[in-house]
């Protein structure tokens, strides 16, 4: 779910990204970058994948990925890195464990029943890991969520889940007490309905603006083990588990898909570049 300010704003980021992305690919840019990456200075990235709806009746392809380009790019993540858990990423970052291949995390906010139709099913063809966001009080609500009983299913097959808070409101909007109770009820009630532990927290929307010292400090206290924004980055650059980059995927062509998972976009000088423009 995204505000229209934003869907506005990152509609330009991502043509612009799309005009880069087409050059960097096609000049071989990318190859280059990589093998210089992987082979002359040995990094490893750790990329945290933002999804929202995988189906193929979409108009809003800024939430929306059609069902074959996720497969496609499922299939190119499979090829070039690790996809690993994210609790398995957390304790590396947590640990500051050395990354040592590309990594890479799928993960689903909100909780959309097309996750379980049409995303699930691509993960479990590939035994894949991800992770889904549930907005508590949507769990079974209407026809456009995820049932509980959908959710048993996938958790038995490599899918985990994390908070997405109770009703998706914006932290940084609503006052301290309001936010407390929409981060550990949610919690809570995620722990019952799936008789598990919430280690994970996902902030709604998720940019900066959109959460604050005050709610992350709940977060803490409340027991998540770490928190993911939707600020654009590589997941071992996070300095902060409370802070976690993720990088977010629309419906695009696959080359800029490549391009927006290599990471060249949040390498030293193009990072510096787009800082000096405000595009981050
Ligand atoms: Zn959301």
């Amino acid at each position: 779910m995204m505000m229209s300010e934003d869907k506005k704003k990152y509609k330009i980021y991502w043509f612009i990204g799309a005009i880069l992305s087409f050059f960097t690919y096609f000049s071989g840019l990318i190859l280059i970058y990589n093998a210089v990456r992987k082979k002359l200075i040995s990094r490893s990235r750790a990329v945290i994948l933002t999804y929202h709806r995988i189906r193929d009746d979409a108009e809003d392809s800024e939430i929306s990925v059609k069902i074959k380009n996720f497969e496609n790019q499922i299939q190119h993540l499979k090829k070039n890195f690790d996809i690993i858990p994210l609790q398995e990423l957390i304790r590396c970052i947590e640990n500051r464990f050395p990354i040592t291949n590309d990594s890479a995390v799928i993960t689903f906010d909100d909780g959309y029943k097309d996750n379980y139709q049409n995303a699930y099913p691509v993960l479990k063809k590939n035994n894949l890991p991800g992770t889904i966001f549930l907005i508590s009080s949507l769990i079974g609500k209407n026809s456009d969520m995820l049932s509980l009983d959908e959710i048993n299913e996938m958790n038995k097959h490599n899918i985990s889940f994390g908070s997405h808070t109770v009703t998706h409101r914006i932290l940084s909007e609503i006052d301290t007490d309001l936010a407390k109770s929409e981060i550990k009820k949610s919690k809570e009630s995620l722990q019952n309905l799936l008789k598990q532990k919430i280690e994970f927290f996902a902030y709604p929307v998720g940019k900066k603006r959109h959460f604050n010292e005050a709610a992350k400090a709940a977060i803490k206290r409340c027991g998540y083990k770490a928190a993911l924004t939707t600020i654009n980055g590589s997941a071992d650059a996070s300095r902060d588990l409370f802070e976690i980059k993720r990088v977010g995927i629309r419906n695009c062509p696959l080359f800029v898909f490549k391009v927006r998972v290599s990471g060249l976009f949040e390498s030293g000088p193009v990072f510096f570049i787009r800082k000096l423009f405000n595009l981050i």
